[in-house]
C-alpha cells in the first residue's frame, strides 16, 4: 500500500505533528490577543504578535459543508477514494478543513476535531460525531478503528520514521538527511547552518555541538517534540596538528563535537528507543581511527565513538536498540576534505592513486551505508564498524 502524501508545509506546522503524536490537538494562540490561529503561522492573523503558543484545544465545532474527492494525484487517496472532507468551523474561532469520519452525518452537525499522526508521520486533522456532548468521548477511539479509511490513514508505521541527523547541513550529513527524507522520515537536523530542503518533513536546528551545554538542551528538547527512534551523529571537525601543537583545549572542543554529543543526543532518545522496543544508532567515526599523521586529536576523539559503539550494543540490544559505526576514508565534495586537500592539489593525486578503488568516496557513499544500518531489517547488525573507504583501512594510504 502507498504511503499517504505530504502536503507542503512550513516547519512550523511541526507544532501541530509534535502534539498529535501525544493524540493532542493543539492550535497556535496569540499571548498578546488570545485569538487562535489556523492554519499554523509565524504572526497573530488578527494582532500581527509574533507571539505564538501551542496550546491544546478541546476541538469541538460545527460542520459547515463538506466535500467528496472522487479523484486525487496522490496514490494513497486513489486506493481509498471516495474520500470525504469537510470544512469545520471551531468554537476557539478559526476554521479547519479536517478528514470526516464515516459516523460524522452530513452538514450541518456538531463534530469534534482530533489530531492523530498520517502513516508518514504527519499531524491531520480528523472530525468526529458529537452529539450535544451527550456521547462523550468515550466511543471515538473505538469508532476511529471502524472507519476503514481513517484507521488506514491513521495506523502507524511500524516504527516511527523520525531520524535525527548532525552535520546534516552539508557533505555525508546533507547526503544523509536526502536518503532519510527520499525513504519518508522525518528529518531533524542539528548542524551549525540549516539543511536546506523544500520539503515540509524537514526540522533544522542551528546549533553549536561543540557547546557541551546548548547541545545537551537541544537534544532534550527535540526529544520532547519528536519520537526520534533513528540517530545519526555525523558532524564532526578535524584541527589538523602535529602532536606538537595540539592544545588541550582542541580536545575539550573535539570531545565535545565527538563524544559528549553522541552521549547527550542518545540519552535524550533512549526513552522513546525504550518505550518502542526499537532503535537504530549510527556512530560516523573516520578511517583516520587506525591512525593518520596530524589527526592526534580527530583520530582519537573519532576512536572512542567506536567504544561507545561496542559498549552501547551490548547495554541497548535487548530493547530493539542497534549500534553501529561507520569510518569513512576520503570523501569528496565535503568542506571538511577540501579545506585541508584543494581540489587540483598533487597531494590529492597522490591520495587518489592510493586508494584501491581508484577514486575518492562521495557522500552518497556513506549515505548509503547509514541507510542500510538504519534501516528496520538490520536488527542482527550491532556492534559493528564498517569502512566506508574504498579499501584504504586494509591497506596504507599516501598522504
Ligand atoms: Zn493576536
Amino acid at each position: 500500500m502507498s504511503e499517504p502524501p505530504v502536503p507542503p508545509r512550513s516547519a512550523i506546522a511541526l507544532g501541530l505533528t509534535a502534539a498529535a503524536a501525544q493524540g493532542r490537538l493543539e492550535l497556535q494562540v496569540c499571548e498578546a490577543c488570545g485569538a487562535v490561529q489556523y492554519p499554523p503561522r509565524e504572526a497573530c492573523h488578527r494582532c500581527l504578535s509574533s507571539r505564538l503558543q501551542w496550546r491544546p484545544q478541546a476541538g469541538a465545532g460545527e460542520l459547515i459543508s463538506q466535500t467528496i474527492l472522487h479523484h486525487s494525484h496522490e496514490a494513497f487517496f486513489r486506493e481509498h477514494l471516495p474520500w470525504r472532507l469537510g470544512m469545520v468551523h471551531l468554537d476557539c474561532g478559526p476554521t479547519v478543513i479536517a478528514h470526516l469520519h464515516g459516523g460524522v452525518p452530513p452538514a450541518p452537525c456538531r463534530v469534534r476535531i482530533t489530531a492523530a499522526l498520517d502513516r508518514a508521520g504527519q499531524g491531520v486533522l480528523i472530525a468526529l460525531a458529537q452529539g450535544d456532548g451527550s456521547q462523550g468521548d468515550d466511543s471515538q477511539g473505538a469508532s476511529m478503528t471502524a472507519d476503514e479509511n481513517l484507521r488506514e490513514l491513521t495506523a502507524p508505521a511500524e516504527h516511527p520514521k523520525v531520524a535525527l541527523v548532525t552535520g546534516g547541513s552539508s557533505g555525508i550529513g546533507a547526503a544523509t538527511c536526502r536518503a532519510f527524507l527520499a525513504a519518508g522520515y522525518q528529518v531533524v537536523c542539528l548542524a551549525r547552518e540549516p539543511f536546506e530542503s523544500p520539503a515540509a518533513r524537514v526540522h533544522s536546528v542551528e546549533i553549536d555541538l561543540s557547546d557541551a551545554a546548548a547541545t545537551r538542551e537541544a537534544a532534550a528538547e527535540l526529544a520532547r517534540r519528536f519520537p526520534i527512534t533513528t540517530v545519526v551523529h555525523n558532524a564532526g571537525a578535524i584541527r589538523e596538528k602535529p602532536i606538537e601543537e595540539v592544545t588541550l583545549e582542541d580536545l575539550a572542543a573535539l570531545t565535545n563535537l565527538h563524544v559528549a554529543t553522541a552521549i547527550s543526543l542518545v540519552q535524550s532518545a533512549l526513552p522513546a528507543m525504550q518505550e518502542r522496543r526499537y532503535g537504530r544508532i549510527v556512530l560516523v567515526a573516520s578511517r583516520a581511527v587506525l591512525g593518520l599523521a596530524r589527526r592526534t586529536v580527530y583520530s582519537a576523539t573519532k576512536a572512542a565513538l567506536l567504544g561507545l559503539t561496542r559498549t552501547w550494543a551490548l547495554e541497548l540490544g535487548g530493547h530493539g536498540i542497534t549500534v553501529n559505526a561507520i569510518a569513512p576514508g576520503p570523501i569528496e565534495a565535503t568542506r571538511m576534505f577540501h579545506e585541508l586537500i584543494p581540489a587540483d592539489s598533487p597531494k590529492l593525486a597522490r591520495i587518489v592513486a592510493s586508494i584501491p578503488v581508484g577514486r575518492l568516496g562521495r557522500p552518497e557513499d556513506v549515505a548509503r551505508a547509514v541507510m542500510f544500518l538504519a534501516a528496520p531489517e538490520a536488527g542482527f547488525i550491532t556492534g559493528q564498524t564498517l569502512y566506508v573507504c574504498g579499501g584504504t583501512s586494509v591497506g596504507s594510504i599516501a598522504y
